[in-house]
């Protein structure tokens, strides 16, 4: 056997005729790997296939030619096989896994498997002198066989070499010989070139033909997928372009939206959502949103062709090229009409429950109020001895009947609060407000209920505290919750205390806190503690009293205020509640005229309006009347009527801070004087207009600048608050 390399062959030639390249038909190139199938390298090397170009090569070279897989083993027959060998071939009885094309068996050929290992062409002869040259077929990095070309002599035949043969064949030499002499030798350099071209050509149909498979199976895959596509009557599945246009359309798209396919082919998307998607670009918004992560699904309102509506489910996939952008959009439709209508309907449902609910707890709540204050208010005067004088046993009795009448109303109003909350009418009026006074007034309620236990109730509010934005009714009833609270859970003899002090996190929050030394709260229930209508299993009949809706309410109204409310508790050990309450900032309350001009102006007053109280009834309405009145005098942009501060008669102040000088705010100042003039003709107001002008700091920061006048503003409140107590 003598090898002979012929050196790489030039395998990446396209084939004559060819216009696509591997890239464009999805073929792999030849440094891109290529997986192949087994049933894929069986269909690459289909006998029937290369049929016609290895017969037609055969003849043209006057070779025989056939196909191996990557074993050397022949796949189907070889084509134009030679007279010598067709000769020996016959007369063998079995072949053997030898060569194929050699005729004699030793040593054995190689050529083919050192045709794969090379990647070149290699040429062998055997001992008789019959030559053939083996050519690898490789597609990417796989190797699937070779083609072998041959059983012709290259020189003129040796009788010696011959007759061997036919002893080993049991055939006649004379025969052999008379066959041999008649073939006509190849020359070595034919040869070489036969093996160049028949490793491009083989290279070039074998790239044709994974090509062709491929796309078969391409085709195939559409057909199967079409099919389904067709077959899917309840959904409507169609594709549109870039641009929006329709570029495929199933009979589930006909059925549900009407167009037929030849009508709605090439037509613009829009006409099937509603102009107003299409104006708020609701659609386009979602199709950018396929753009951006590849699919993207909403629920909404469709068009059919009739302009009938109905609720869709829409799925959109944004559809790429192989490596290329997006190049178009896969839509998937679902009509959800019905499911959409059960929802609607049980939302309704669901909604008009609540009301009715509602109604039902705000008319009970309203209807026990009025009997409850009149048995509240009898018992009161019979336990005051406006009737005359009571028994001691009566005295108790009615005590304790009180007791539960209490009870009673502090449930009512409880509920009124939640029928508030559901109906979002729990409203607060806010005002700068004083921690230290609510948590006085509240502490003096508390201490009967305290008293009784033996329970040492206490305060402490830092000394800075300042004011709170905030209403003081219901911060006093948050308070009063928490107390009484932490009075029924604490033990006798136990203590509850309230501390108020500037919060840690935030200097914009003050933190109240109300303690107890009572049974404390497990971690579990801590995270049910502030639901509606929650209590706590295990605390007894003490919790059986309430409702299990004031941490709720406490909670609603803390939240309200901008706070947040939460607590600190083990069992056994008590538990702390807090909550915040955001400070009065009179910077932040003015903050929109303490603008730059108005202070480039270089001066800021505060006015005070002094009225007397008048009509006690009606009070309330007379001093919203006046802050009206107020309000009309002055310049919105410029000045400011600061919120009540909540302090008592017989003189009640208003102040305004203007951003003017002496001359403007003696401007406002008459305008007042007259507007209340018209108000009270009976002239029962006496008002009385005093005003501070602070004159802007030069040379600061417009921060500093700020802080300094409400610093200054603040302080003259106080002052004219505190001389008007002295001369009460
Ligand atoms: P209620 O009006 O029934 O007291 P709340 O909403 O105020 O309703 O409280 C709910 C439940 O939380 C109470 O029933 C009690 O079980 C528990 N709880 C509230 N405060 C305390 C406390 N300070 N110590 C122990 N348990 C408490």
């Amino acid at each position: 056997m003598i090898p002979e390399a012929l050196g790489r062959l030039d395998a990446g030639a396209p084939p004559a005729g060819s216009t696509r390249s591997p890239q464009q038909l999805g073929l792999a190139d030849e440094n891109r790997q290529v997986e192949l199938s087994a049933k894929m390298r069986a269909d690459l090397l289909d006998f029937d296939a290369w049929g016609e170009i290895l017969k037609m090569y055969g003849r043209t070279m006057r070779v025989a030619v056939a196909l191996t897989d990557s074993e050397g083993l022949l796949v189907g027959k070889c084509h134009n096989p030679q007279p010598v060998w067709n000769l020996v071939r016959d007369a063998a009885s079995d072949w053997g896994a030898g060569c194929p094309f050699c005729i004699t068996k030793r040593p054995p050929c190689a050529a083919v498997a050192d045709a794969i290992r090379s990647g070149t062409a290699v040429v062998v002869h055997d001992q008789a002198g019959l030559t053939h040259v083996a050519v690898p077929l490789t597609l990417g990095k796989e190797t699937l066989g070779a083609i072998i070309a041959g059983q012709v002599f290259d020189r003129y035949p040796e009788p010696l070499m011959l007759r061997r043969v036919a002893k080993d064949f049991g055939i006649s030499a004379q025969d052999l010989w008379e066959v041999a002499k008649k073939e006509r030798p190849v020359g070595g350099a034919l040869l070489q070139a036969s093996g160049h071209l028949l490793g491009a050509l083989g290279h070039a149909f074998l790239q044709q033909r994974h090509a062709a498979i491929l796309e078969e199976k391409l085709a195939e895959t559409n057909d199967r997928f079409r099919w389904l596509a067709e077959g899917i009557r309840d959904y409507a599945l169609f594709t549109m372009d870039t641009a929006g246009r329709v570029t495929s359309w199933n009979v589930g798209a006909e059925h549900m939206l009407g167009y037929t396919e030849a009508e709605i082919m090439g037509q613009n998307f829009s006409c099937i959502f509603p102009p107003e998607d299409i104006q708020r670009r609701f659609t386009e918004t979602q199709l950018h949103k396929a753009l951006r992560t590849g699919r993207a699904e909403y629920e909404g309102w469709s068009i059919r062709r009739t302009q009938e509506q109905f609720w869709a489910n829409v799925n959109i996939t944004a559809l790429s090229g192989r490596t290329g952008p997006i190049q178009s959009f896969a839509i998937i439709m679902q009509d959800s009409t019905e499911r959409k209508k059960i929802a609607i309907v049980l939302e309704e449902a669901q909604q008009e429950r609540g009301r009715l609910q509602e109604k039902f707890l705000s008319h009970v709540s309203h209807e026990l109020r009025t009997p409850l204050t009149a048995i509240y208010f009898f018992t009161t005067n019979i336990l005051d001895g406006v009737f005359g004088d009571l028994t001691p046993e009566q005295h108790k009795h009615l005590a304790l009947a009180l007791d539960n009448v209490t009870q009673l109303k502090d449930m009512v109003s409880d509920l009124l609060d939640i029928t508030r909350v559901e109906t979002h009418k729990l409203t607060l009026v806010r005002q700068p407000a004083s921690l230290v006074k609510v948590t006085s007034e509240v502490l003096s309620t508390c201490h009967t209920n305290a008293a009784a236990k033996n329970i040492n109730l206490r305060a402490d509010c830092a000394a800075n505290l300042p004011l709170v934005w905030a209403d003081p009714a219901r911060v006093r009833q948050i308070l009063t919750n928490l107390i009484d609270n932490g009075v029924k859970f604490t033990a006798d003899s136990g203590t509850v205390s309230v501390k108020a002090k500037f919060f840690g996190e935030d200097r914009d929050f003050v933190c109240v806190s109300v303690s107890d030394s009572g049974c404390g709260i497990s971690a579990e229930n801590r995270e049910i503690i502030f639901d509606r209508l929650a209590q706590v299993q295990g605390t007894g009949e003490v919790s059986r009293s309430g409702l299990g809706l004031g941490l709720f309410i406490s909670r609603e109204l803390v939240s309200r205020h901008g706070g947040r409310i939460w607590l600190d508790s083990r069992p056994g050990h008590g538990s702390t509640f807090y909550f915040t309450l955001p400070v009065f900032s009179l910077v932040k309350y003015c903050s929109h005229i303490f603008s730059g001009p108005n202070l480039d102006a270089g001066s800021v007053t505060l006015i005070a309006v002094d009225v007397v109280e008048v009509q006690r009834g009606a009070q309330t309405d007379v001093l919203r009347e006046i802050r009206q009145i107020l309000e009309r005098c002055i310049h919105a942009g410029q000045d400011v009527l600061l919120p009540a501060t909540g302090d008592k008669g017989p003189i009640v102040t208003f102040f305004i801070v203007a951003c003017s000088d002496p001359k403007g705010s003696a401007l406002i100042a008459s305008r007042i004087l007259r507007d209340l003039q018209n108000f009270d003709k009976a002239s029962q107001l006496n008002p009385r207009i005093s005003a501070t002008t602070i004159r802007v700091a030069r040379g600061q920061s417009r921060e500093e600048q700020i802080h300094e006048i409400a610093a200054r503003i603040e302080s003259s409140v106080q002052e004219h608050l505190l001389a008007k107590e002295r001369n009460k």
